[in-house]
């Protein structure tokens, strides 16, 4: 079973999120936990939590279906350690909101190297960073995002993935999310059965399919492999749709959140129900 949803606005209060939700009739979503350009964020209340834990059970999603995504502004590999350090306290921060809203995993963009150390060095401290922010908490996973690998962003290749899950002492605390979008700019064809299998492949050869906790269901602006992060409305960007039908139709995004990211959410219902048209029994 398939739960599809979309990176909803949490504004006003994160309660605010699975209303929103449920307005576009998704059964899975992603959302802000605080503001996602700021360092620092209000400690959540106890009348936002209770609030917040009332909507999550009107709405009938699942915690597991939920995917908050954390800060912009956090580096966990960046050159500087003072850096490093501020991120990972924001990270910590992040993921001990995820604990009090009762979120069982906390998705993330690995880090950027900035050009001034090596992609491995870099990995290095975002493994660090990993495995400081998991003694620091309790029980949410990481989940690490792919990314399109623009600038010195890390993460655009399964290796990267599968080199931050080997460094992560406790495995149970770590996934992957897979964006459509950046797979594809960072030049994993999925457009036709057969690259979209050999992708896949590659996928649980590499990184292992355990490990997939999510996805990010994108059209893409740019071109296979042009290393370009600029996501579009499904069936109208250079994806098309016939690969969000084979994702609709592979077990391996059972029972995980699909969120979509597509650039205009005033259609994200009628993308979600299209989404789940593409299902053959
Ligand atoms: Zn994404
Ligand atoms: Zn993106």
């Amino acid at each position: 079973m398939k739960y599809v949803g979309a990176h909803v606005s949490a504004s006003g209060g994160v309660f605010n999120a699975p209303i929103n939700a449920t307005a576009i009739k998704a059964k899975a979503f992603a959302l802000f936990t605080k503001n996602q350009r700021q360092w620092t964020a209000k400690e959540l209340d106890s009348k936002t939590i209770d609030k917040w834990f009332e909507e999550l059970e009107k709405s009938k999603i699942q915690p597991k279906h939920i995917l908050p995504h954390d800060s912009y502004l956090i580096n966990l590999g960046h050159p500087s350690e003072e850096a490093r350090e501020k991120s990972l306290n924001s990270f910590i921060h992040e993921i001990q909101r995820c604990e009090i809203l009762g979120l069982d995993r906390l998705n993330f963009h690995p880090g950027s190297h900035l050009r001034k150390i090596s992609e491995e060095e870099c990995l290095d401290r975002i493994a660090l960073s990993m495995n400081q922010a998991i003694e620091a908490t309790k029980d949410v996973k990481l989940v690490i995002e792919n990314t399109a690998g623009q600038g010195s962003n890390l993460g655009y290749k399964f290796e990267h993935l599968a080199y931050l899950i080997d460094k992560v002492e406790d495995k149970s605390r770590v996934g992957v999310c897979i964006d459509t979008c950046h797979m594809f700019t960072a030049g994993y064809d999925i457009r036709t059965k057969e690259a979209y299998d050999k992708t896949w492949e590659e996928f649980d050869r590499v990184v292992g399919k355990q490990f997939l906790l999510g996805m990010h269901i994108n059209d893409s602006k740019p071109e296979l492999g042009s290393r370009v992060d600029r996501h579009d409305s499904l069936g109208l960007g250079k994806i098309g749709w016939d690969a969000f039908k084979y994702i609709m139709n592979d077990e391996r995004m059972d029972d995980i959140p699909l969120i979509l990211e597509t650039i205009n959410e005033e259609i994200w219902e009628e993308e979600i129900q299209a989404l789940y048209n593409l299902v053959e029994n």
